[in-house]
């Protein structure tokens, strides 16, 4: 049997790199679904692309229905972090106008989503600690290619494993469905960055 015990000195005073973005802990899944339509799917790839090498985001509406995460409507917004390579930090303003167009529309915000480029669709140890509960994120991994994989989380503080304050993402499926004319007509209508 290997004895994985380290000195106590060396683990204190060693960064934890294994804390690090790579890691995370991720749950059992969500027992929820993200349902976009196709043109949804257009939509994010093309922000992904053109945002390449940096990361894009934006905002999630629609309905939460049946544990459906219905999106209707897709936002882009500002990413107004200083590492754009690898990190995202959604413009707050961004956020409230997307925020106010949904009530009007009699829409919620459902979630976030974020490309990754040159990463896969997991979450970041940054992601999981700035998620919040009851929201979806949407993760968009790109590579340089222009190839594009869609996996979406929530994050889950109730079944948190160490007890401590870190959470876990649950995944939960993407599906890509054809809408009714209302989402079309939504999205055709509504104002993008
Ligand atoms: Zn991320």
């Amino acid at each position: 049997m290997t004895d994985f015990t380290q000195p106590s000195s060396s683990s204190i005073l060693r960064p934890d790199f294994s804390a690090e973005d790579s890691s995370i802990t991720t749950g059992t899944g969500s027992g929820t679904r993200l349902v976009l339509c196709p043109a949804h799917r257009r939509k994010l790839e093309s922000l992904a692309e053109m945002s390449y090498p940096f990361e894009a985001c934006g905002v999630l509406a629609g309905r939460l229905e049946n544990g459906e995460v219905r999106v209707r409507k897709v936002w882009s917004a500002r990413n107004v972090g200083r590492r754009v390579h690898d990190r995202f930090r959604l413009d707050p303003e961004d956020f409230l106008a997307a925020d106010r167009l949904a009530r009007e529309r009699g829409m919620e915000i459902l979630g976030i989503w974020h490309s990754h480029p040159n990463r896969p669709a997991v979450p970041s140890r940054v992601d999981l600690e700035e998620a919040w509960d009851g929201y979806s994120y949407l993760i968009l991994g790109i590579d340089p290619w222009g190839q594009v994989d869609f996996r979406s989380w929530r994050r889950d503080a109730l079944r948190d494993p160490s007890g401590g304050a870190a959470s876990v993402m649950d995944e939960e499926p993407v599906v890509f469905e054809d809408d009714d004319p209302l989402a079309a007509a939504l999205e055709k209508a509504a104002p993008s960055h």
